[in-house]
């Protein structure tokens, strides 16, 4: 891969964050993580994707924060996008540990912050459907474990927007 800090023509500062992404946000082994390699220096083995945008650069460069810091000049916002990342990470984990209960139907069931979480087995396809709230999810699950990590990530996402 090479290193393009010594490439001319591909700018070293001037750069701006447009996300940053966990690889391993889904709770993954260490040892079954891909870890990716920062495109810019090739150097760094990244667990959190710094993607940075340049006006006079064309696509995307994914970097390690050591190289994501240099390039956008900015030493506060990336350790803080990465922090986020690693408490949502943290509370996916603590997720997983929850004790659903049975409700009388026989769906599992949790109440969260005052607000019920079901899951329902669907009796014709046998898949699991998702209940948030007063949300009714349109997706079906072939097993629970699916169905729960989708709750997670409905959850978080009306926290997001303020709804929950
Ligand atoms: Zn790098």
């Amino acid at each position: 891969m090479p290193n393009y800090w010594n490439i001319p023509g591909v700018p070293h500062k001037g750069w701006h964050v447009v996300d940053v992404i966990d690889i391993r946000a889904d709770g993954q082994p260490v040892d079954e993580t891909d870890y990716e390699s920062c495109t810019m220096c090739g150097n760094e083995r990244i667990r959190y994707v710094h993607i940075l945008e340049h006006p006079d650069f064309e696509g995307q460069m994914r970097t390690g924060i050591i190289c994501a810091e240099k390039m956008t000049n900015d030493y506060v916002t990336h350790h803080q996008l990465e922090r986020e990342l690693r408490n949502r990470a943290n509370r996916r984990i603590n997720w997983a540990k929850k004790d659903w209960r049975i409700s009388r139907n026989g769906n599992r069931t949790l109440i969260i912050d005052g607000n019920r979480i079901t899951i329902i087995r669907d009796f014709h396809s046998g898949k699991y459907k998702l209940y948030i709230k007063n949300i009714i999810g349109s997706k079906l699950f072939s097993n629970l474990s699916d169905a729960k990590q989708a709750a997670f990530d409905g959850i978080e996402y009306l926290k997001r927007k303020g709804k929950w």
